[in-house]
């Protein structure tokens, strides 16, 4: 522990913003880095605890107190090297993840939980600054062959664990670029897509091979590449969107949020030929759905020139502190207010949308709301009642459907014949990760539904382990929670 005080005399300090008013002239990230003595204090304020919760708190099982206690000392060269042995790509987690890791800080309890987040960030960012993070190709190659599908954070961290162990691996990707939710869903304000690259041109040159454009099961067939790899990894992401059947869902004027997220991301990164423009420019926009993506639909609105944005929830509000149920060190789930909130939008919740209007063109001119109350009882799902005299008329010009995600695809599962589970995810236990067919394992929300960055980077780490141990007999790829094996 560097400073046996440092939680006593240093306050929680994160990264300010640039005014709302300047950075929503641009895509750009906007966050303002702490001097790197500032830095060192926030790293001071860990405890070191004799039973670290924040370990348990991390879906990955990140060393985080040695790497406070790394910081504190101004040791960013071994911060990076113990923050690396758990996460592959720590850049994407240090600006994306909500951090339950803080929610399950000691300090937390009475005081701000450590800036672990932010930390994690500046050392990544200070080993990229420095030329810390080199390409480290295996020495021996195993002869192997491994296809995984779908280059989001479960694909590239399973891709480049399988390729440290030796084997040989090529991702495929529909998509023409790669980074999956990363690239074509979370928006360049929340995270510049040269992040993606800068690490992407690391695994190139460690030895994985990428083919963008290659949609496994329509343009490359699933069951010829069975029969040329050794094994499969599927981490195809949990894409299918819930639907709203509600009459006037066809109206031209109401999308689904990915269209919009994913245009505007191709936009940004330089394309315009799309056969029809989605842009909330000008018009008064109804976002329906309160969570990540709506939020991020909420964002991006606000920098294409959104006249007003408002955002329905159809659960209550939640608690602006931990509610009762759910103490420390759990996740609560309590009212999250994104930067994207703060930049304009009027929220309600316990609201419920009962139809879309159009005119006589078919063009969305408003739509249709009544307020909603829901009934728990004891051993039964939630009921929704809809209270009476409560139906409300909205004028809207674009609808951003941000409803989430049902399940995997299913285009791969049927010819390969694999099982999906009750949740339309694919089937396989977090034991080893293996489908029900033999060499084809998946991890990542294809697995576990749709979920968090974090959780994908250590499913795909998770799988790596089990692929190597079916291929080889034995692994010595890290798993987590085993911190004898070796760390590669
Ligand atoms: C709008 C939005 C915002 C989010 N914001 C956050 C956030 O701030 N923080 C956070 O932690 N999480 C966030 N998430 C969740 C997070 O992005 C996902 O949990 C994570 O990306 C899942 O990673 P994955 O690798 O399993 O799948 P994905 O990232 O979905 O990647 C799957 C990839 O597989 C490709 N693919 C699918 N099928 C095939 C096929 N048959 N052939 C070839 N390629 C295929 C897809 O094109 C895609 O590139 C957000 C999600 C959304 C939708
Ligand atoms: S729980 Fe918080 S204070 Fe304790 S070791 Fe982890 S980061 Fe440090």
């Amino acid at each position: 522990m560097g400073k046996i005080t440092g939680f006593l005399e240093y306050k929680r300090e994160v990264e300010a913003y640039k005014p709302i008013k300047e950075r929503v002239k641009n895509f750009k990230e906007f966050s303002i880095p702490l001097p790197e003595s500032h830095l060192k204090n926030q790293g001071a304020r860990c405890m070191d605890c004799g039973i670290p919760f924040c370990h348990s708190g991390c879906p990955l099982g990140n060393l985080i107190p040695d790497f406070n206690d790394k910081v504190y000392k101004g040791k960013w060269k071994e911060a990076a090297a113990i923050l690396h042995s758990t996460n592959n790509f720590p850049e994407f987690t240090g600006r994306l993840c909500p951090a339950p890791c803080e929610e399950a800080c000691v300090l937390g309890i009475n005081e701000d939980p450590v800036t672990i987040e932010n930390i994690e960030k500046n050392i990544v960012e200070q080993a990229f600054k420095n030329g810390w993070i080199v390409a480290n190709p295996p020495e021996i190659r195993t002869g192997k062959k491994i296809a995984v599908v779908g280059s989001g954070p479960s694909g590239l961290a399973a891709a480049q664990q399988l390729n440290r162990a030796g084997h040989l691996v090529t991702v495929f990707e529909r998509d023409d670029k790669v980074g999956g939710l990363l690239r074509y869903g979370i928006p360049d304000f929340k995270m510049e897509k040269l992040v993606i690259d800068r690490r992407v041109k690391i695994l190139e040159k460690e030895g994985i091979s990428f083919e963008t454009n290659a949609h496994v099961g329509v343009n490359v067939d699933a069951v010829k590449l069975k029969k040329e790899f050794d094994a499969i990894v599927l981490c195809g992401g949990a894409t299918v969107r819930r639907p709203i059947p509600i009459k006037g869902a066809d109206l031209k004027g109401v999308y689904q949020a990915m269209d919009f997220l994913k245009q505007n991301n191709k936009r940004v990164a330089g394309k315009n030929d799309f056969d029809e423009v989605i842009s909330a420019k000008g018009k008064h926009v109804i976002v329906i759905g309160g969570g990540d993506t709506g939020s991020d639909c909420i964002g991006t609105s606000n920098r294409q020139g959104a006249k007003s944005v408002t955002n329905f929830e159809i659960l209550d509000k939640p608690t602006e502190g931990r509610p009762p149920h759910q103490p420390w060190p759990y996740w609560p789930m309590r009212l999250r207010t994104s930067s994207s909130h703060k930049e304009g939008v009027e929220r309600f919740f316990s609201i419920s949308t009962k139809e879309f209007i159009g005119d006589k063109n078919g063009n969305l001119t408003g739509l249709k709301t009544v307020e909603v109350e829901w009934i728990f009882k004891e051993g039964e799902r939630p009921q929704l009642k809809e209270l009476p005299n409560t139906e409300k008329h909205w004028n809207c010009d674009l609808v951003l459907l941000a409803l989430g995600f049902t399940g995997a695809e299913k285009t791969i599962a049927d010819q390969l014949g694999l099982e999906m589970d009750f949740r339309t995810n694919i089937k396989a236990n977090t034991n080893d990760y293996r489908t029900n067919v033999s060499g084809v394992f998946t991890a990542g929300d294809m697995r576990r539904g749709q979920s968090l960055i974090v959780w994908a980077i250590s499913e795909g780490r998770q799988a790596a382990y089990h692929v190597d141990k079916y291929l080889m007999g034995s692994s010595n790829l890290p798993l987590k929670d085993d911190n004898d094996l070796p760390r590669i």
